[in-house]
This record gives structure tokens, C-alpha cells and sequence, in this order.
């Protein structure tokens, strides 16, 4: 067994305005995880009001947003612009780990017109857009998409060491998509992935999420670490820096037999 792993320590933005859809579960199986391999955890919850600096992002390794529906993405958009992003932007650029979830995902490209028309500027840190129909367009075809959805994993995270490493599951990701917005990736950016069954991004191509650095964006709730512990894993291993520390070339293994099945199932969720 590893002993003396570093500490693994979660920002966790805008607990209670993100959370759409049991997206705190992330944050709860990581901890979980953590733990059972006596690796110590903190969380550090930031809200409206939590003053950010350059030192906070020093004291922390992984940052975790979920999604919110659009009135709360409205209620945080500034502050995150103005008061975090710059520095967000920094521990991101420096490889800092990040999981973003729909509606925080939309946050990091360079805006989000909601249902409402309403256009909230992005952080600009990936070159992407999103948009929702608007109440006038709203016909059979531009409706909110929602359903099961099925991910199969860029080859590129696939083959990359530290994942390879801790992925027993196979190259599919799993989850629960609900969303309006639509999200068009510039041709140099790299999706997470492309979907198998259901939307993920948009209605025009395949692809799923972002994935750039160690930086995370996707629209799959589930919650998303619940049903993919393969991801949840490699997650804590980048954060805690797994590849620079002696002898501990992987994180300890446990029985997942209940968690494999549930991912496995997740597979063969109709709609
Ligand atoms: N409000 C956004 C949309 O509908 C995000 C929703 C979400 O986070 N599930 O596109």
C-alpha cells in the first residue's frame, strides 16, 4: 500500500448555484476514492463571495464546476469572468487539473447565448462557442437534447500513460446529458471524445467535450465520476502528480465489481 501520497485538494466552484443533476457526486467519489487509498482530501468550497488569488491556486491541485441551468449560469458568470478567471486561467495553462460540467463548460469558451437570448460572455480560455435555440426557433428538431449518453474516449487520452495505466473499463465514457446549448469546438481543439448513442456537443457533428492540457470540459452528468471510476482514478493520479513520485507508479487497486457493473449497464440504457 502507498503511504505519504500527496494531499488531494479540490476547489470546488459555486457549489450552490452548479449542481445539476447529482453533479456533487464528483466531488463525493473523489473523496471517496481518495480515501480508500489513505490518500488525504480536502475540499475547499468557493463561492460568490470567496476572494481568489494566485496563493489559493498554490493550495490547490484539482478544480471541479458542475452544471447549472441558465438563470444560475446568469447569477456567476461575472464573478467567475472577473474575479476568478484570470487566475483559473493561470493553474489551468500551468497543467492544473479541471473538470468542468456542462454549464461550467460553456463558461470557458468565448460565450453562451442562453434560451433566453441572453449572451454571457466566456472566459475565452478554449476557442469555442455555444449556442441555445431560442423560444422562436424551439421546433421538434432544436429541442433541449437529453438522454443516455455513450462516449467513446480520444485516443489521445486513451494512450496517454498515467490513464492507460488506470483503465480497466475500456474506451467508452458514460453518462446523463441535458442541455439546450450547443457547442461548436474550432477545428484545433480537441473533443473528449465522440458519441456513440445520443448528442453530446451539438446536433451537427460527433463530437463530445473538450479536452486540452489536463483541463476537462464535457456535458455528461451521471455523475459523470460515479459511472466512469476509470476517469475519477486518473483524475486524483494527475492531481496528486502520480508520475514524479518514487514507487508509486499507479494508484492502489480495490474491488469495483459494483461500480464496473454499473458503468457497464449505464451502456445499455435505453434513451
Ligand atoms: N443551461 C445550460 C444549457 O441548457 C447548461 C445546462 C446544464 O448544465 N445541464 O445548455
Amino acid at each position: 500500500m502507498n503511504t505519504n501520497l500527496p494531499k488531494l485538494k479540490i476547489g470546488w466552484f459555486y457549489p450552490k448555484y452548479l449542481n445539476l443533476y447529482g453533479d456533487r457526486g464528483n466531488v463525493e467519489i473523489l473523496v471517496a476514492r481518495a480515501k480508500l487509498r489513505n490518500i488525504p482530501v480536502e475540499v475547499i468550497e468557493i463561492d460568490l463571495d470567496t476572494k481568489l488569488d494566485a496563493a489559493f491556486f498554490k493550495e490547490i491541485n484539482l478544480v471541479f464546476m458542475g452544471g447549472g441551468p441558465d438563470l444560475d449560469q446568469q447569477k456567476i458568470y461575472l464573478d467567475f469572468l472577473e474575479n476568478k478567471g484570470n487566475h483559473l486561467m493561470e493553474f489551468l495553462n500551468n497543467f492544473g487539473v479541471g473538470l468542468f460540467i456542462c454549464g461550467s463548460y460553456q463558461l470557458l469558451g468565448k460565450y453562451y447565448k442562453d434560451a433566453y437570448e441572453k449572451i454571457l460572455e466566456g472566459l475565452g480560455f478554449l476557442d469555442f462557442y455555444t449556442e441555445s435555440p431560442s423560444s422562436s426557433e424551439k421546433t421538434k428538431s432544436k429541442s433541449r437534447m437529453i438522454g443516455n449518453i455513450i462516449v467513446e474516449v480520444n485516443s489521445l487520452l486513451l494512450n496517454e500513460p498515467v490513464f492507460r495505466s488506470h483503465n480497466k473499463l475500456g474506451n467508452t465514457f458514460v453518462g446523463f446529458e441535458n442541455h439546450g446549448g450547443r457547442t461548436y469546438l474550432s477545428k484545433d481543439l480537441i473533443p473528449l471524445g465522440l458519441t456513440k448513442k445520443n448528442q453530446g456537443n451539438n446536433d451537427l457533428d460527433l463530437t463530445e467535450g473538450v479536452f486540452y492540457k489536463n483541463t476537462f470540459g464535457t456535458y455528461l452528468h451521471g455523475p459523470l465520476l460515479a459511472r466512469n471510476p476509470h476517469f475519477a482514478d486518473y483524475l486524483i493520479a494527475k492531481s496528486i502528480k502520480i508520475e514524479s513520485l518514487p514507487h508509486s507508479a499507479e494508484l492502489e487497486k480495490f474491488d469495483t465489481s459494483v461500480i464496473v457493473s454499473a458503468h457497464e449497464k449505464s451502456k445499455k440504457l435505453k434513451r
